[in-house]
């Protein structure tokens, strides 16, 4: 384990840049996975933005199209930079090793976004395993870190495969509605009463105050129009928000 930590601090060292001033990008390991991958989280926009959007590529390691949204929008962000007023921080996984093995759970097959610590659920087993304890896992805490350190004002989820924008049953609804309305991927008219335990977004909300919301894309391969529109979305969003 210890090896296989040098040779992932050796690469994070080779291919991430020194932090660098205002405009650009920064990138940060922000923690490791179970088996040492680095979270790698990239900060674009303006960076004295004082409106600050979280968004996550993935989670689970076998819903990746979110990941795709992150490649656009950080590429958006990069070229024409962003709007002022707003910062964005990125993270393509939040699971580096689900998404290397292609699996929903991270290697030791806990269910990141059962095992944050709000109305966190020890029950839960299975694809949903919650984990022995809440915030047992560190790529579970590296978001946590991030989140408390930042504190964002939006944080949007990417998932797979239900194909709708879930909207929390409270005050985020009507920012979630307007997200469905602005990335064409719709609600289903009702908000989402399932107050899953223990997940992500919920944590966010509780602990940060964040309005923070999953979109649920649609199964398998997303067409490169649909990957653009929600990458164009979040940064719509914000600009309503702000
Ligand atoms: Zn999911």
């Amino acid at each position: 384990m210890k090896h296989r930590h040098l040779i992932a601090l050796a690469l994070a060292a080779a291919i991430l840049p020194a932090p660098v001033a205002s405009g650009a990008t920064e990138r940060k390991v922000i923690g490791r996975s179970v088996d040492g991958r680095p979270i790698v989280s990239w900060r674009q926009g303006d960076p004295k933005g004082d409106f600050r959007v979280l968004v996550v590529g993935s989670v689970h390691g076998d819903e990746r199209q979110g990941m795709r949204v992150v490649a656009r929008l950080r590429q958006n962000l990069a070229g024409r930079g962003g709007p002022k007023g707003i910062g964005v921080w990125t993270v393509k996984t939040a699971n580096p090793d689900g998404t290397a093995l292609g699996t929903r759970r991270n290697a030791r097959r806990i269910d990141l976004n059962r095992n944050f610590p709000f109305r966190w659920d020890g029950s839960l087993n299975g694809g949903y395993n919650s984990g022995p304890r809440p915030a047992s896992e560190p790529e579970t805490r590296a978001i946590m870190r991030l989140s408390r350190r930042v504190g964002f004002d939006l944080a949007v989820w990417f998932h797979q495969p239900w194909g709708r924008t879930l909207a929390p049953c409270d005050g985020q609804r009507r920012w979630a509605f307007l997200y469905a309305r602005l990335s064409g991927l719709g609600t289903g008219g009702s908000c989402d009463h399932g107050r899953y335990p223990g997940s992500a977004v919920s944590w966010q909300h509780q602990a940060t105050g964040t309005t923070a919301f999953v979109v649920e894309l649609g199964p398998g391969l997303q067409p490169r129009a649909v990957i653009n529109r929600h990458a164009r979305a979040v940064i719509r969003l914000a600009k309503r928000m702000k």
